[in-house]
């Protein structure tokens, strides 16, 4: 179908709203893009929702200097933020402080339900979280209605329709869409920017729900799929998705243009910049998601489309949240009872995996940590199985277009890597990973990045 030929979604992550002056930086890169008509989502002020997150824990464990401590510091660095942004006596000022008042006021209310019962469901975790962004957006329309671009606020909860695991929550993309289109009339009437919130969503039962951590890039790409918008654009504090994570290696170079495939790859093993799931729904459009730096707008960023670039290493991923499992069978004789096993169990938990090796009579699995989900799921495979648990193992790959079945990326690679305690290509060809010891891994990620990029 045609693209919304008049209309962006812009998505600004939490460093990009951190303060008064990151805040001024958006609303003068808003004003730049008006003719395309944005749909601007925003995240949690930086730091916001890991603040909540040990706000709910600290509740739940009935530590009540704790979480009133961290409640008010909340409350005021809001509040501070909303004075610094808004007029003084102003009427925008009054309202935004109201309202955030009132989001205090029933968070505190709620946080304190928690502490009374000793008891945190999903659910309540997912309410209490999911506040982050409520905030953050009451304080971004204002300072937006103060500098005169007429901004509409619009919840996402009304819009955003997920299952009921409510904490990394999987949104109903149909319903989801049908949502959106209905609401966009009334919200784009009379406003020049629509402006919502990325994370947070209601799910079936109609309570709040969130999308997984980071995942306000994925609301942004859902938006742009409903709305057939003609670009994706992921504001943040890199100057695009780069050949390897900036704060690992200090020389990265900037991939100026990459496929879904390529960027799906590289987020699915733990290159942050991109939440895992967000090229999903820009694909199914052909909607070019755009990566660009928020305190560099002048600079070009990436393009994620269906074009990419030629073959070859474009980036190294690192993932060190991950536990290496080595599940051995007593018995020999095919893998296919013990792969049907292993995978019952991982679904059954919500595990994701990663990379994997398959034997006879073994299965070496990448995990993403999930605490408690993980420690289940190997207490009930110990039921038949010998199952070795590693924890101080990282993911170490390289993505791009047929890199694993190069010989000169793999023997970079297995030249700079050791020890390799698993080797694994993907599917696609798109990926090779190793597992290291997470000691070294962030060496082994410089040395490769030397090999390929230096
Ligand atoms: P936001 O809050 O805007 O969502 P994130 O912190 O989630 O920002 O994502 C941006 C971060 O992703 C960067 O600061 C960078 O450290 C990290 N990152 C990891 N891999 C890459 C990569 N290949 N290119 C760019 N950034 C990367
Ligand atoms: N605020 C949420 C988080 O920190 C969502 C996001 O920023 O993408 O995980
Ligand atoms: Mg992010």
């Amino acid at each position: 179908s045609k693209h919304n030929s008049v209309m962006i979604i812009m998505k600004f992550g939490g460093t990009s709203v951190q303060n008064a002056e990151a805040i001024r930086r958006v609303i003068g890169i808003v004003r730049g893009r008006m003719a395309e008509k944005p749909l601007v989502v925003v995240s949690a002020l930086s730091k916001v929702t890991r603040q909540l997150c040990s706000i709910a824990e600290a509740a739940q464990g009935r530590r009540e200097d704790e979480f009133r401590e961290l409640l008010s510091a909340l409350r005021k660095r809001h509040c501070d933020l909303a004075a610094e942004l808004l007029p003084e006596g102003s009427a925008l000022l009054q309202d935004c402080l109201g309202r955030i008042g009132q989001l205090c006021d029933e968070l505190e209310d709620f946080v304190y339900g928690v502490f009374r019962i000793a008891e945190l469901s999903p659910r309540s975790y997912a309410r209490i979280v999911s506040t982050g962004e409520l905030l953050s957006s009451v304080i971004v329309s204002a300072a937006m209605n103060a500098a005169g671009l007429s901004c509409h606020w619009a919840d996402a909860r009304r819009m955003m329709v997920t299952d009921c695991n409510y904490m990394s929550a999987a949104p109903d993309l149909e319903a989801t869409e049908a949502n959106v289109r209905r609401e966009y009339p009334a919200l784009s009437k009379g406003a020049s920017v629509i402006l919502t919130q990325g994370f947070i969503a209601s799910s079936v039962e109609g309570f709040p729900s969130v999308l997984g951590f980071e995942g306000s890039d994925y609301s942004a790409a859902i938006f742009g799929m409903a709305l057939n918008a003609s670009r994706v654009e992921i504001w943040t504090d890199v100057d695009g998705i780069r050949t390897a994570d900036p704060r690992i290696v200090s020389d990265t170079g900037r991939i100026a243009r990459l496929s879904y495939d390529e960027a799906a790859e590289m987020a699915s093993l733990g290159a942050r910049v991109l939440h895992p799931l967000t090229i999903e729904p820009a694909r199914k459009r052909g909607i070019p998601v755009v990566v660009l730096n928020s305190a560099n707008p002048e600079g070009q960023g990436s393009e994620v489309s269906f074009s990419g670039e030629g073959a070859g290493p474009k980036s190294i991923a690192l993932n060190e949240e991950v536990e290496f499992l080595r599940i051995t069978s007593p018995k020999t004789g095919g893998a296919a009872a013990m792969l049907a096993d292993v995978y019952q169990v991982l679904a059954s938990e919500g595990l994701k995996s990663g990379p994997e090796t398959v034997s006879e009579s073994s299965l070496n699995i990448v995990l993403e940590v999930g605490k408690t989900a993980s420690d289940n799921a190997v207490r009930r495979l110990r039921e038949k199985y010998e199952v070795q648990v590693l924890t101080d193992k990282a993911l170490v790959s390289v993505v791009g277009r047929d890199v694993a079945s190069s010989h000169e990326v793999l023997s970079a690679l297995l030249r700079k890597s050791a020890p390799v305690h698993m080797l694994s290509a993907s599917p696609s060809m798109l990926s090779v990973s190793v597992v290291v010891d997470k000691a070294v891994a962030k060496s082994i990620v410089s040395a490769l990045h030397c090999e390929y990029f230096g």
